[in-house]
């Protein structure tokens, strides 16, 4: 317990099954807050902590420290809230894992595959906590389950826009997050499902068949299963997503958060063979405006070509020809039926490739950088289900010398010339 210098410090003393709950100030001139433990055990979103070590949350962290035993923390700094709740759904959460490790051990014996699940409710319930806290026991308890990540506006993967796999194999760092080495991402280009849906659905799709190829070759992925985290939007379309998702993903287990109509909907609308299962949110979950939405997805670039924490990244800056790339948009507005050319649907206007002439207004776009194979019309017809090999950001763009400047992760020359623009922007203050 050696005390931080110039900071003060709380202890607190937490009963079994309890939890302290606090949020650290937002804006960049806000005191980071560290939490160390004294005594007990605790765990912060389903992973350990260790004893006498100081963890630190920077602006905007909303953490929850929850015990099975009892223990004794103490935070260093001022949080804007730090307060201990009794009521906390954790004990369910635990079930909800003991049931799927049931699954997966059945699925071992019977060499079968393991459960695949998917997580949905509203915004600001708490899914991708509950997401993290599934994925965080499983690899505690020896599985490797994948995290498929369906939401386009807050994605903890990937960079905005974006839908993505990857393979979990240890517990998520208490700082960071799970680390994410090498996964599986492709090009959505928005922040809602609802601005092309047959593309979202088409690359639910493509993930699930992907997902289940590998499911095929590995066993310890297969029993593992997946836990797939899904938007907030739950009306309408983004309803149908939901429903075409757990299609897709032959999934097993659906766990509703915090949303009753949602749940009979399901109910009514899945399989039987479906488990569908209400659960609480917990009432720690802090409601996000739209201002600390952009924000987040603001910094998710910024780390993306930065770093975060203790890693510091040096993006490159180069210029890159216009003729050298081809831009696309994936889908054309929509016209009415009675304008599409003869045998043509919405849904091939939703899924086509608009080639994108350099503008002025390309300035700050994120672009993905397609892994398709570079090549001429014959090419492009894979270009929508190819996962992409990176992001730039477009950040100057000259139209005289028909040459655009970009932020790059590595430098030139850029690995493919396929480019798929984002209606994302990111201006870059360093
Ligand atoms: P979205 O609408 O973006 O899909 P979500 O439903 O996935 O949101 P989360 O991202 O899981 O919600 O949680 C929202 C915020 O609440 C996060 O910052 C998370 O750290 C925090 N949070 C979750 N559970 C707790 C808790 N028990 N105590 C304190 N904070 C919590």
């Amino acid at each position: 317990d050696v005390p931080v210098p110039g900071k003060v410090s709380t202890r607190f003393d937490l009963e079994k099954e309890t939890e302290l709950r606090f949020e650290v100030e937002s804006g960049e001139a806000a005191e980071q807050v560290e939490l160390e433990l004294l005594t007990g055990m605790a765990e912060v979103f389903g992973s350990e902590l260790n004893r006498n070590k100081k963890y630190t949350f920077g602006p905007g962290s909303k953490i929850a420290v929850f015990t099975w035993q009892g223990c004794s923390v103490n935070l260093y700094g001022k949080p804007e809230v730090a307060y201990v709740s009794k009521d906390t759904p954790m004990l369910l959460y635990l079930n909800t894992h003991a049931a799927l490790e049931q699954m997966r051990k059945q699925a071992e014996r019977d060499n079968e595959r393991g459960p695949r699940v998917m997580v949905v409710g509203p915004t600001d319930v708490g899914k991708s906590t509950v997401c993290r806290l599934l994925l965080s026991y499983a690899v505690r308890v020896g599985r490797r389950p994948t995290l498929v990540e369906l939401d386009v506006g807050q994605s903890g993967v990937s960079v905005p826009g974006t839908v993505s796999a990857l393979c979990i194999e240890r517990p998520a760092d208490v700082e960071e997050g799970f680390s994410v080495q090498a996964p599986l991402v492709y090009h959505f280009g928005s922040t809602t499902p609802g601005t092309n849906i047959k593309l979202y659905n088409k690359l639910t799709s493509c993930l699930a068949e992907v997902f289940s190829q590998r499911c095929e070759g590995n066993r310890k992925a297969s029993v593992g299963g997946c836990i797939i985290n899904t938007c907030g939007w739950v009306k309408g379309s983004g309803y149908q997503a939901l429903v075409h998702c757990a299609s897709a993903f032959e999934v097993d287990v659906v766990l509703v958060l915090d949303h009753e109509r949602l749940y009979n909907e399901l109910k009514r609308d899945l399989p039987h063979f479906v488990r569908v299962v209400l659960l609480p949110k917990s009432g720690g979950v802090v409601e996000r405006s739209k201002e600390c939405r952009r924000d987040t997805r603001d910094e998710k670039i910024r780390e993306y070509f930065y770093g975060f924490r203790g890693v510091t990244f040096y993006p490159f800056s180069y210029e890159v020809r216009f003729s050298d790339v081809r831009i696309y948009k994936i889908g054309a507005p929509s016209i009415p039926d009675s304008c599409l050319p003869l045998g043509m649907s919405q849904d091939d206007t939703q899924l086509k490739l608009v080639p994108v002439t350099p503008g002025r207004d390309l300035t700050y776009h994120v672009l993905s950088v397609s892994s398709a194979e570079d090549g001429e019309e014959g090419a492009r017809k894979g270009i929508v289900e190819s996962p992409v090999c990176g992001f730039i950001v477009v950040t100057n763009v000259d139209t005289q010398t028909q040459v655009m400047k970009v932020l790059s992760p590595a430098p030139r020359p850029l690995p493919r010339h396929t480019l798929l623009i984002m209606d994302i922007r990111f201006m870059d203050m360093k």
